[in-house]
This record gives C-alpha cells, structure tokens and sequence, in this order.
C-alpha cells in the first residue's frame, strides 16, 4: 500500500494493460490512413467558454461534469469533457479550411467528466474522435459510418448495429419543436422531473428518456422523421443508399436525437452484439450549426466519438491475444560474465532484437522460471563456466532445443 491513491475515477492504464491500448490506437491510426484522416492534437484544456457554447449551457455536461478552475491569470479553464468544441477551435483558429477544402481529422486522447464512477465509467476515459469539416454530405456521412466499421470490424468485433435517425434541419426542427413541446406539455404530469425541466431547456432530449413512464409517452409523440423537409429527407434517403450499396446493415431509429440546436440531419450509434448484451461503443451526428455557434463561418461538420475504455473492456472480455514476450532472455549466472551479457545484449539491441535480462546472479532455476513468466523466445545462459568456454547456452523456450553461441565477439 502506499499513501497516496489516484484521484477517485482516474484509473493508471498498467503495463500489462497497455498493449491492448496500443493494438486499439494502432487500429484507429491505420483506418484513418486508409480513409484519409489526419490526426489533430488539440490541448486536454480549454477556455470554459468553449465547452459552455460548443455543448450547450442545458445539457449534463456542462451543468454538472466540467473539471473547471480558474488559473493564476485570472483565466477560466476546463480540462475537455469532450474533444469536438476543441477540434472545431483549432480548425477555424489555424485556418485549416483555406483554400475551401474539407478537413478530415481524427484525435485520441483523455477526456475529464465528473461522473459518479462505475464499471467502464470512469472521470478520466479516453475517447477517438472522428471528425469531417467542410463537407455537408450525405456521402461523407457514409464514409465516417464505414470508417467506424471498418475500425470495430478490424479489432475483431465485426457483429454491430448501426441506428440511425435525423433530426432535421433550422427549415423544419423548430415547428416540429414545437409540436413536441405542446404534445408534452398536455402530459407534462406524467413526465420524470427531468424531463419537466428539459420540456423547457431542450424538449428534444425528452424523446431518449430511460424512464418507463416518458418513453411510454414518446411511443405515440410526433417524430421528427415524419416532419423532415424535402433537403432532410432526400438526405437521409441518399445516405441510407450509400449504406446499402457499402453492404453495411443499419436500422432507423427515432429515439435517437442529440438534444442541441446546432445538431443537423444524420444522427447514428453503434452497438456492438458481440458478449450478449448489445453496447454502445460510439454516437456522432451532423452538427451543421456548431462552427457559426463558436464564431467561425457557416461551416458543414459531422463526427463521432467512441469510448476507449468501453471498447478496451470488451476486446479484453473477448480474450484478446497476449502480446508476445521478449526475443532473448539473458540470464547472467556468475559476475565474471557481467560484462560480456551487457555487450551481447547491447549488440542484440541495436539489431533491432528486444532484450530482457537479469542482471544480478542467481540461480538457474529462478532465472528460467521468470523467462517463462515473461514470455520469453529464448534464454542465454551466461555463466562462469559460459565464460571459460567462450560459449553461451542458448535455448529455445518453446522447443526446448539449445545451442551454443559464440562469445568471442563479446568478450574484452
Ligand atoms: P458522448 O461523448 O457522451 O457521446 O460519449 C461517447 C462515448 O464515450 C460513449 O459511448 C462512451 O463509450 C464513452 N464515455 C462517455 N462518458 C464516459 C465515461 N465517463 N467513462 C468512460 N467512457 C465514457
């Protein structure tokens, strides 16, 4: 035990863990080469202000998630609850629109939320978000769909859903807004307290309620689907064509909304079927008004962002392949053979060969049981009688062969 513990919901990802991370982010890098993403870095903190317009003051996040704090400059800072305020930030303050072409980019990194921490719900997670600006679709919608796809499929989990909806557009949301507020208010008794404050902050939300009570009551609510104008529909229309023709299965789903203003037409989840239980790993939409919102131009955007350590949970559950162990174990026997083990395993080293190696002497039987914990391809056995001999043991840890290996070059 030590004294001091992470801060509650900040988890260390340990060593034996972070190969699965790596195989995760490895993934994530190749489909964005393959799709022609380029990877963006925006900073874990920004100015609040960002995070309280790019989100919306009436949402959970911003009410109630933010780590938030004020520097010695008198700044009000947020360390990022979510990476696309950020991203859309760094796009317009780098100009990296000029010359009018779409910006595809991608991001990994940590992500800040104070939440009530439980399995997979962490206050420090990570997440990789993928985003396209620039281009308003709908075959850009298609491709970040497949991007998805291609990303899971890759990482072995290749049985998904994919639910998609709209949500319209500044043409048609805000009379079926509307629509919605008055059909709730009628039945505003029956709705959760949440909801009877979203009824006047954001009464999209009301429609993806968990309670029993609302979503028996958004059964027969008026759906956004039913009230699209023509440019919505035709878009939904040609983005499900596009999904068709990828061979790539979805479902409509009307519960699905991301509750703010700035969200556009294309909304989507995946879920994951494989372990039973269907999870969702990732959500994204349209979000057509969020550049204007944060003082940029009218600019097209559409993104996703999908959970790290929820994915990381179910490769692992799904028995992920461990990661192969050290090329040479050197296990020095005697001190007479110090020098010649740090020259033979330097020399391995910069071959490009990964090298493990126990350094003080010891016995030969503890030696080769921690090669075998570790996983090791080879054992070299540098003893005093290694040394007289000019020759190494070397054996094989899987065949149980051994061989001899020069130790001329070695020696001094
Ligand atoms: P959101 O940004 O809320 O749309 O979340 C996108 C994804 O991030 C979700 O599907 C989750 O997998 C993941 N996520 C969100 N919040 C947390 C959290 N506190 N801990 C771990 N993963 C999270």
């Amino acid at each position: 035990m030590s004294t001091y513990t992470a801060i509650k919901g900040f988890k260390d990802i340990l060593p034996d863990e972070a190969p699965l991370w790596r195989r995760i982010e490895d993934a994530a890098r190749d489909v964005a080469r393959r799709y022609d993403f380029q990877e963006l870095r925006p900073p874990i903190a920004e100015k609040t202000e960002i995070f309280a317009r790019g989100l919306g003051q009436a949402t959970d996040i911003v009410e109630k998630e933010m780590y938030s704090f004020v520097d010695q400059g008198e700044e009000r800072i947020t360390l990022r609850p979510e990476a696309t305020a950020g991203m859309v930030r760094a796009v317009l303050e780098n100009n990296l629109m000029a010359g009018g072409r779409a910006v595809r980019v991608f991001c990994l990194g940590p992500m800040f939320r104070y939440e009530r921490p439980q399995k997979g719900r962490q206050r420090q997670f990570h997440q990789l978000d993928v985003e396209v600006f620039g281009d308003p679709g709908p075959e850009v919608d298609a491709e970040l769909l497949a991007w998805l796809t291609a990303f899971l499929t890759d990482l072995g989990l290749g049985d998904l859903s994919i639910n998609l909806n709209s949500l319209g557009c500044p043409e048609c949301r805000p009379a079926y807004r509307r629509e919605l507020v008055e059909f709730f208010s009628r039945r505003r008794d029956r709705l959760c307290a949440d909801c009877r404050r979203r009824l006047e902050l954001n009464p999209l939300r009301i429609i993806d309620c968990k309670s029993e009570n609302c979503r028996r009551l958004v059964d027969g609510a008026p759906k956004m689907l039913d009230r699209l104008c023509r440019e919505c529909a035709d878009h939904l229309a040609a983005l499900q064509k596009l999904l068709t023709a990828m061979g790539l299965k979805f479902e409509i789903n009307p519960r699905l909304v991301r509750g703010l203003d700035y969200y556009t037409r294309t909304a989507f989840e995946v879920l994951s079927n494989d372990l039973g239980a269907q999870s969702a790993l990732a959500g994204g939409g349209r979000y057509d008004g969020l550049c204007r919102e944060l003082g940029g131009d009218d600019i097209p955007g559409i993104g996703f962002a999908l959970g790290l350590e929820r994915l990381a949970l179910l490769l692992k559950e799904k028995g992920a392949p461990a990661e192969a162990g050290p090329d040479f174990y050197l296990a020095v026997l005697h001190e007479s053979a110090l020098e010649a083990a740090f020259r033979l395993a330097e020399s391995l080293r910069a071959e490009g060969r990964r090298v493990a190696a126990d350094w003080r002497p010891g016995s030969l039987k503890s030696r080769m049981k921690r090669a075998d914990k570790a996983g090791a391809a080879r054992v070299v056995m540098l003893g005093e009688d290694e040394i007289r001999r000019r020759e190494a043991i070397v054996r094989d840890m899987r065949t149980r062969e051994q061989s001899s290996l020069d130790l001329k070059p070695f020696l001094a």
